[in-house]
């Protein structure tokens, strides 16, 4: 999430600052800000909008000082506005601080703060962080750089930070814990930080990559020092970047539909984190917690949403009624505002959208309120309208999505409402013990199993130049597959401009199988679980017919492998937890065919990435 920029050196920092900032603006962001250290004050200057609203807001008094840090929020913890936006001062004013990350732990810090007479400007995580660390360094009387060390002692979470200080104003302190940062070492004492190099690289070469959780204190006389949170010494690795800034820019990665594919392991991760125990074998919704009677007494959920927002709600309806014995109807929120629908008091509405802005499903949202159902909200936008209607909610966290073609806040979708349904069915008491964690211990896996399958990228970009001229293509799958496959087909047409269907495996033979002929590649997801051996009868019925079948199949079968024209093998997972894992090729698929077919792959034809018009 985000972007972070530092400079400390002989030059004014805030064109630095700002340059940088503007080769993060990549990675997504809601609100921008600076903070400048000039003749022992610190001037923070920030705002929700672009960094170009910054530099307007700033124009003709240029705040000056050759120490600074810049900020791009991703806003996780309080709407993007402001007072929210970073950096953050510390109570008593001799400390600013950037961050990017979560954290997790910030409610109890800040009560503790609160009860000794801390008080906060912001609703964020991460000013609380700030003054935690102001609060270790009064009442200890240690340094900076010890007080950072101890205070991120204290903190759980992901973080990469950035602090400046009044009283030393010839260094700048920096540390990381599952959140990106760079430290750039120019000549004369000069130091530069970066969530990636693209901030760095036009001005030098030698960066050192900050591992997790290592607090680095950049000093303009005695030069870098790395210590880690447990407070042992580290030679700083000094390497050389040979990377062109291009190819820097997007972190890396050709399109953001790419980038955010390969970041799914890393969202899916920022998704349960600070919501599932593992060790406890436990899952806290605070949206759900507290509103615990409603959903225990709950007769219906009613999920409304639109695009790949329902397919992520038809995964839900397999999961809550499994899991907590609910009884879910999914709807196309443009169809359900205008039905006339059955909503009773008893009902829950679950509302999903990325932007939380879709104009459809706000409108559901309205209906359903005045009708005096419970709405829930599950949004990827903080602050966004969706998440501030709803009753209560969970945000996805899957950090900024800039591909129209939505892909990992499709899995962080599923992640929540899977972590939904778990949180249901632990209150409603509809299942064990052992089934919850080996669930829990399941889902943590999930990211390694997402890893796993993006190396299949290679086998995928062969099949996906095999297929890229077709002119339909059919995908089809069972039980939670189903909806996968629908979204499989959304995504080939959405970015390709192939005509694709979605079935249920068994619909085939009512009428789609009437299309397959020898020119037909037909997608079916055939991992093990209940039903796979009937699909397995759907792949022969397509053969029978000289159809191409591509499937996606649990590591190790050999029976599908067998009748198939190529398998893509995923690692085996809960039969549950299967769409998290299946639905990685064919967004890739996707991708590759689009490329290939020399199609705007981020910006698809027709489309926007929030839907604010009915
Ligand atoms: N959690 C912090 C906030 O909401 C930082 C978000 C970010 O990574 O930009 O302000």
């Amino acid at each position: 999430m985000c972007g972070i920029v530092g400079y400390l050196g002989t030059e004014q920092a805030y064109p630095i600052l700002i340059k940088g900032l503007k080769r993060l603006e990549y990675r997504g962001y809601d609100s921008s800000g600076v903070a400048l250290l000039n003749e022992g004050e610190i001037e923070i200057s920030k705002c929700r909008g672009k960094v170009s609203d910054l530099e307007d807001h700033l124009a003709g008094k240029v705040p000056e000082g050759v120490v600074g840090i810049g900020h791009t929020r991703w806003a996780t913890h309080g709407p993007p506005n402001d007072i929210n936006a970073h950096p953050h001062a510390s109570g008593d004013g001799t400390l600013a601080l950037i961050h990017n990350g979560i954290i997790e732990n910030y409610a109890t810090i800040k009560e503790e703060l609160i009860n000794r007479g801390h008080v906060f400007k912001s609703d964020t995580d991460t000013e609380v962080l700030t003054h935690l660390i102001e609060d270790i360094r009064t009442k200890t009387g240690v340094d900076l750089f010890e007080a950072i060390r101890l205070a991120l002692s204290e903190v759980h979470g992901a973080y990469a930070i950035v602090v400046i200080d009044k009283k030393n104003p010839d260094m700048m302190i920096a540390a990381k814990k599952s959140s990106p940062l760079v430290i750039g070492i120019g000549g004369n004492g000069e130091f530069y930080v970066g969530s990636d190099a693209t901030p760095i690289v036009e001005y030098t070469k030698n960066v050192v990559y900050l591992e997790d959780e290592e607090v680095a204190l950049m000093d303009r006389k005695s030069g870098l020092k790395i210590v880690t949170i447990q407070n042992k010494e580290k030679v700083p690795y000094i390497q050389e970047l040979e990377i062109k800034l291009e190819t820097l820019e997007k972190g890396g990665y050709d399109y953001f539909m790419l980038k955010e594919i390969y970041e799914q392991p890393r969202s899916i991760i920022d998704c349960f984190r600070g919501r599932m125990n593992l060790q406890k074998g436990e899952i806290r919704m605070s949206g759900i917690d507290d509103n615990e009677e409603k959903w225990i007494n709950a007769k219906r959920v009613i999920i409304v949403a639109c695009g790949t927002s329902w397919h992520a709600g038809l995964v839900a309806e397999y999961l809550f009624e499994d899991i907590a014995r609910l009884s879910v109807e999914v709807e196309y929120a443009s169809e359900f505002r205008y039905r006339n629908p059955i909503i009773n008091k008893d009902d829950i509405v679950v509302a999903i959208s990325q932007s939380g802005e879709t104009a459809d499903t706000l409108a559901a949202i309205e209906m359903a309120k005045k009708q005096g159902a419970h709405i829930f909200g599950v949004c990827n936008v903080v602050g966004s309208t969706i998440s501030r209607t709803t009753d209560s909610g969970a945000y996805t966290h899957a950090g900024p999505e800039i591909g129209v073609a939505s892909t990992k806040a499709f899995t962080a979708q599923v992640t929540v409402l899977t972590l939904m349904a778990l949180t249901v069915a632990q209150k409603r008491g509809t299942i064990t013990d052992a089934r919850l964690h080996r669930l829990i211990a399941e889902l943590n896996s999930i990211p390694d199993k997402v890893t796993e399958v993006l190396k299949t990228n290679d086998q995928v970009e062969y099949i996906s130049d095999i297929y890229k001229n077709a002119t339909n293509a059919l995908y089809l799958g069972r039980g939670s597959s189903f909806p996968v496959a629908l979204e499989g087909a959304l995504k080939l047409k959405e970015i390709s401009y192939i005509h694709a269907e979605g079935y249920p495996a068994a619909e085939m033979k009512h009428g789609p199988i009437a299309l397959i002929d020898e020119e037909m590649p037909v997608f079916v997801i055939a991992t093990h679980g209940q039903s796979y051996e009937k699909v397995v009868s759907n792949i022969q019925e397509v053969k029978a017919r000289k159809g191409k079948i591509i499937a996606i199949v649990t590591a190790g079968d050999t029976a599908v492998k067998g009748m198939a024209d190529h398998v893509i093998e995923i690692p085996k997972t809960d039969e549950t937890l299967v769409p998290l894992v299946s639905v990685i090729p064919f967004q890739l698929l996707s991708y590759h065919i689009a490329v290939m077919r020399g199609c705007n792959v981020d910006q698809p034809r027709n489309l926007a990435k929030s839907v604010t018009v009915e």
